[in-house]
């Protein structure tokens, strides 16, 4: 039950008390002159009069002051001058006395509840205050707390990223990587991608690509104009719309791809921008600029461990391939000779060893001096090639070449051996608009015909190849076994 309800209560109880009162009064007064004890009415009537005070009371509590007053005025006073009238008895003024010191107990009720509910009041204010400054400051740390989670995970991601970046040493496998991470990381775009220019390339390669819902130019093997724009201004670039964005000017065919978002960050090699990595979406408005950084971080730390596997691949190799005739160096082919010699056991297989020696080359360098005789080396490693696809060939010393013939048999590499003579004794070489002829020896050595061990294979072969020189040169000597 609501505070009006019950007040309204009291006062309808306060007003049925009045008339009862009122009844009783009028019916005391009647009874005062014909009955032998008046002073048993008399006193009645002044317990009436005070019991007035009990509608007074809840009038109050219904109205306040201005009931009370106006049931003083128009009820109680009236009532009093009544009763003073008929019985002749003044002393029922005194009556006034215990209304007045009712009211003031009222009015001192009432200051001191209204000061009371003040007090609370401010009190629950104050505590509202609190309770809106703790829900404020709740709210500020728990996004305090989710900012920070954000960006340690994205600190998380990228460490992860620049641990993945140093377990491979292939530039390709390490653009995909990027690529892989990018969408992971930022999963709102459809389709990423990275294109790299290097070495003498032109173009820009589409070099990695991943994505993740199917989009227009999935297919697409070389960079866009979004590329070149970021490649040229060395500059990161986020579009929210393709086909609002005043600085590019779409093809039909690029239309097509419906590309309506994208980021693209530059990726660095030995100073310069050398490719991009970049994630698009089908739909407008995808990206923030918070994404952009992050595809930012990701293709700094992508561009270090592509440059320095692009470095690693040059020296590589530099290392392993000789300079003029691109052939394997002898070292290198070391290496692999301990390598097919070791399978070649283990699987019971053949294999041959050929040694070459052009024939008096030193005539070659003395005519066309040294310069000359480069070229003839050059040209001699070009018949190699192209008659031995696929063979391992290594330019074993100044003008001396080996070539390793993995399951080979011992007739069989002598045959081989004697394509290759046939072809450079037919062979117009050219040094400075000269025709020159040149012939080769060549030696033959066999495992397991000749030897079982790598060194001697060599060995063999070497002796064979002086054998071929001292039996007039230009010919074919098998190893002696
Ligand atoms: P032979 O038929 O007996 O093999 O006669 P040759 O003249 O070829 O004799 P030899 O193999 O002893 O001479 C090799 C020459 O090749 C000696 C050296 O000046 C030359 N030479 C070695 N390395 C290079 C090179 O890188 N470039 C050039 N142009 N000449 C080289
Ligand atoms: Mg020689
Ligand atoms: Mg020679």
């Amino acid at each position: 039950m609501g505070s009006r309800t019950r007040r309204q209560i009291a006062f309808a109880f306060g007003l049925g008390a009045s008339c009862l009162l009122f009844y009783f009064l009028v019916h005391s007064l009647a009874r005062l002159n014909d009955t032998e004890a008046p002073e048993i009415h008399l006193q009645r009537i002044a317990l009436i009069l005070a019991a007035f005070s009990i509608p007074l009371f809840t009038t109050w509590w219904r109205f306040k002051w201005i009931g009370v007053n106006i049931l003083v005025v128009v009820f109680l006073i009236p009532i009093v001058f009544f009763v003073v009238a008929i019985t002749k008895i003044p002393v029922f003024l005194w009556v006034f006395l215990s209304y007045g010191f009712i009211m003031g107990v009222l009015y001192r009720t009432e200051q001191y509840f209204e000061n009371l509910i003040a007090m609370i009041e401010i009190e629950q204010e104050k505590y509202e205050d609190e309770t809106n400054n703790l829900g404020i400051a709740f709210k500020a740390r728990g996004e305090g707390i989710s900012t920070f989670f954000e960006k340690y995970s994205t600190y998380y991601n990228l460490r992860k990223l620049a641990e993945e970046l140093t377990a491979s040493l292939s530039w390709a496998d390490l653009a995909q990587k990027a690529v892989d991470r990018a969408i992971d990381f930022i999963p709102r775009g459809d389709f990423a991608k990275a294109v790299l220019a290097h070495g003498e390339e032109q173009k820009l390669p589409v070099v990695a690509k991943r994505r993740l819902h199917p989009v227009g130019n999935w297919s697409a093997k070389q960079g866009d104009m979004f590329d070149f724009w970021c490649i040229k201004n060395r500059k990161r670039l986020i579009i929210m719309d393709t086909q609002e964005d005043f600085r590019f000017v779409l093809s039909d065919a690029e239309k097509k791809d419906n590309v309506r978002s994208l980021i693209v960050a530059p990726l660095f090699h030995e100073g310069r921008v050398a490719g991009t990595i970049a994630i698009h979406a089908i739909r407008p408005s995808v990206f923030s600029h918070d994404d952009l950084r992050l595809l930012d971080a990701i293709a700094t730390l992508a561009s270090s461990a592509i440059s320095n596997a692009i470095l690693y691949e040059k020296t590589e190799v530099l290392a392993i391939r000789d300079s003029l005739t691109g052939l394997f160096v002898r070292r290198y082919f070391f290496e692999r000779l301990k390598e097919e010699h070791r399978r070649a056991l283990l699987n019971q297989k053949s294999l041959s060893f050929l040694m070459c020696d052009l024939d008096h080359f030193k005539e070659c360098n003395d005519h066309f001096g040294h310069q000359g005789g480069d070229l003839m080396l050059v040209q001699f490693a070009e018949i190699l090639r192209e008659c031995l696809k696929g063979s391992l060939l290594a330019r074993y010393g100044g003008e001396e070449f080996a070539i390793l013939l993995p399951e080979t048999t011992k007739a069989e590499a002598v045959k081989i051996a004697e394509q290759i003579r046939k072809a450079v004794e037919k062979n117009a070489f050219h040094i400075r608009r000269e025709q020159v002829a040149m012939t080769v020896s060549i030696g033959v050595g066999n495992l397991p015909d000749d030897t079982l061990d790598a060194e001697s294979l060599v060995q063999k072969a070497d002796r064979a190849l002086y054998q071929a020189k001292r039996q007039g040169r230009n010919r074919v000597c098998a190893a002696i076994s």
